[in-house]
This record gives structure tokens, C-alpha cells and sequence, in this order.
């Protein structure tokens, strides 16, 4: 098989000699000439339970559009599974994934902590789950026969936790376990590997790779490929054509900016381990923070996001975000860019505040998504940062 590098340019790209094309055609339209109208009924009862285009004819284009399908296409290909259905945002894909579960069961079984959107989404019950939260040694006792989905994130949001997913899938037993990948990404971890049924993406972040579109994913076998088609279809929260675009070309370089930005962060983990004002850093690539040895056995490096602790609490912190000057301070990951946010007023805000001190998200946590810039000019800001805000904040309080 070819290397995750090659795939990541060829993939989705099958049809270009015969289209004659070299670029994937961009297709905007909202609707379609049906010259053989029995035809296109048929074609659209298939598609309204969940199924493909009779002879791949589009009708409309909430039941299929050839530019999001070639990126459904690709990522299933670099996922290694089956199928891929993309939706308007990484919420829209869990809604359907929910929803599509709540026909299986009445309960999901959940690992925290999760992006603080998808905790909320599950905590909630919203669409008529309810919730069992639990550590992963507890799946095991936790999953019955009302256990429609367990649900988790490797590595999680913000706390940079691994998860053993084999472990997890072995608890599930014939419990479908959904893994949001969005951290990791298929360069790093491919969860169909170890037996995960949905993989999940927030295609916002590294599958875009560049902070200008919204989008998300799931892919699975066939039989949820079906079910979550089905729920797309009827509730209407598809991707948009021209995101679908610019997911696909986000792919053919999602290689080199995952490597380029996880080596900036390890380096700057390391060197944010040995700031005097930072009072502890997460990332999986520092001693003692996989100590199951899942890096390269579940993970094939350590990833680009990254979490610290400074000295001073809440009031360093949101004074850190003021003082950057290169990276920017804003929510989402997986741009080119560095972004620094601070959990717990922003991403994680409505987690349950006990739930989420639990899980390790204090006032005093920054998460740095690392971007590919110079990692001198990235260690430059983060420490000067660091040292102004933490002059302003403590020596102007003494
Ligand atoms: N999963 C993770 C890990 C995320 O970080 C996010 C968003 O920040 C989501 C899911 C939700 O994705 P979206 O914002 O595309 O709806």
C-alpha cells in the first residue's frame, strides 16, 4: 500500500483522467436537470433512506454533491474505513452520530474529558441519550444493553489524555465506540486500526489546516454510512460544496503541516517544562505523560496541541493571551497558526465546573494549538508572554 504521504495527494482524485480534469472540479449547484424523471424517483427513494445515487446522479444537493462526496472519499481512504459522510461542522456529524444511535439504545457511555461543545451535547440529552460519564477502566462495567455508543477522545481536549483505544473497544464489547480524531488526525492515528467503529472529525481544524472553513466527519462501515446519510438527508446539515473543496485540498498537505507543527511542539513543550512561571505542561511527548507507551504503538507521534499551566491563576493567564504578539488568541486548532485559548472560559466554559477541575482543566490551564511558523519566533512570544504577563499581574498586585 502506498505511504500516508502519497495517499493524502491521490486520494479522491480516482476519476480526474477520465473527467479530463487536473484540479477537482468545484460543482455549486443546488439542484440538477432530471431528464428521466422515473429515474431520478427511484434515485431519491435510495437516497432518502441513506443510500448512494443511482449511477452516481446528483438530484439536490443535500442528497448528494460530487465535490463533498470526493472528500468523503479521501478521508475514508486515509481513515481506512469504509465510508466517509461529511457534515456542516464537527456538531452536525455528532448530532447525527446520536441520532442515529438513539435508535440503538437509550444510554452513551462517555470518557471526559471531551471537546467542553461535545460534553455539553451529551451531558444535556438533548436528542434523548443519557449519560454515563466514566474513566476507561470503568467501560467495562458501565456498557449494557441500553448502551447505544461509548464515546471518547485520544488525545483529549484540553488535557492531552491518551486513551488505549483497543482496551476500550475490548470493554465495548458489541457496543459501537465512536472516537473523535480530531487531535490526532489520520496521520498520526487511525482508529479503525484497533477496532473503532466511527471515527469523527472537526474537519475545521487540521483537515482544513488553514482557520477558513467549517466542516465534519465521520467515517464507518457501510451500514452507519447508511444511518448517518439517512439523518443528513432529513435533517439537513450538510457540508457546503465549496468547504468540501477546500477539505479535500487540505488533505493533500495535512502530512507535512501535522510533522512540521508536532516538531515545533515538542520543542516547545520541552522548553515550557523548564519556564520559570509555568507551573506544569501537557503533551504527550514529555516524560511520564504516556505511560501506557501509546506513542508509537497506538499514535505515530505526539501530536501539535499542547496544554501549561502558569503561576498566577486565571488573571496570568487571560494576561498571557493579551500579551501575544505572533500567535493569535482564539479558540479552534489545527491551522497553520499558532492559536492560544484559555479553556476554562472558552472551550470548556460549559462543562459543569466540578466536572471539568476533574478532568484537569484549571483556571490557570492555556491549550497552544502549535502552528508551523519558526519555532524561535513561537518560543520568543510564549515566553515574552509568560514573563510580561506575569510581571503585570503579580509585581502589580504587590
Ligand atoms: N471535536 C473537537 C475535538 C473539537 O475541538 C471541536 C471544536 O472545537 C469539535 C469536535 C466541534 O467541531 P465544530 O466546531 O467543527 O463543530
Amino acid at each position: 500500500m502506498r505511504r500516508i504521504r502519497t495517499r493524502a495527494v491521490h486520494a479522491g482524485r480516482e476519476e480526474f483522467e477520465e473527467l479530463g480534469v487536473h484540479a477537482p472540479p468545484l460543482d455549486l449547484s443546488s439542484t440538477y436537470p432530471l431528464r428521466d424523471p422515473e429515474r431520478a424517483a427511484a434515485s431519491l427513494g435510495r437516497m432518502a433512506q441513506g443510500g448512494t445515487p443511482l449511477d452516481g446522479e446528483a438530484i439536490y444537493s443535500r442528497l448528494h454533491n460530487p465535490t463533498v462526496a470526493r472528500f468523503e472519499r479521501a478521508l475514508a481512504e486515509l481513515e481506512g474505513g469504509e465510508e466517509g459522510v461529511a457534515f456542516a461542522s464537527g456538531m452536525a456529524a455528532l448530532s447525527a452520530v446520536l441520532m442515529a444511535a438513539r435508535e440503538r439504545g437509550r444510554e452513551v457511555v462517555a470518557l471526559r474529558p471531551l471537546y467542553g461543545g461535545s460534553d455539553h451535547l451529551i451531558d444535556s440529552g438533548l436528542l434523548g441519550l443519557s449519560v454515563k460519564w466514566v474513566r476507561p477502566d470503568e467501560v467495562v462495567g458501565a456498557v449494557g444493553p441500553e448502551t447505544a455508543l461509548v464515546v471518547l477522545e485520544t488525545p483529549a481536549n484540553p488535557t492531552l489524555d491518551l486513551v488505549d483505544l483497543r482496551e476500550v473497544v475490548d470493554a465495548a464489547g458489541t457496543v459501537p465506540v465512536l472516537v473523535d480524531n480530531t487531535f490526532a488526525t489520520p496521520v498520526l492515528q487511525r482508529p479503525h486500526d484497533f477496532g473503532v467503529r466511527l471515527v469523527l472529525h472537526s474537519a475545521t481544524k487540521f483537515l482544513g489546516g488553514h482557520g477558513d472553513v467549517l466542516g465534519g466527519a465521520v467515517t464507518c462501515d457501510a451500514e452507519w454510512a447508511r444511518a448517518l446519510r439517512r439523518i443528513r438527508v432529513a435533517t439537513g446539515g450538510v457540508l457546503h460544496p465549496l468547504a468540501g473543496y477546500l477539505l479535500h485540498r487540505g488533505l493533500s498537505t495535512l502530512p507535512l503541516r501535522v510533522e512540521a507543527a508536532q516538531s515545533n511542539a515538542i520543542d516547545l513543550a520541552r522548553r515550557l517544562t523548564g519556564h520559570p512561571y509555568v507551573t506544569g505542561v501537557r503533551h504527550p511527548s514529555l516524560p511520564g505523560q504516556d505511560p501506557r507507551g501509546l506513542v508509537g504503538r497506538q499514535m505515530r507521534g505526539p501530536g501539535s496541541i499542547l496544554a501549561f499551566e502558569v503561576e498566577g491563576g486565571r488573571a496570568v493567564a487571560l494576561r498571557v493571551l493579551r500579551e501575544l504578539r505572533c500567535a493569535t488568541p482564539a479558540v479552534s486548532l489545527g491551522s497553520v497558526d499558532t492559536l492560544v485559548q484559555h479553556p476554562a472560559s472558552l472551550t470548556h466554559q460549559v462543562v459543569e465546573t466540578t466536572a471539568r477541575e476533574d478532568s484537569g482543566v484549571s483556571e490557570s490551564t492555556l491549550r497552544v494549538s502549535v502552528g508551523v511558523e519558526d519555532v524561535e519566533d513561537l518560543w520568543e512570544d510564549l515566553d515574552g508572554a509568560i514573563r510580561r504577563a506575569h510581571a503585570h499581574v503579580l509585581h502589580a498586585s504587590t
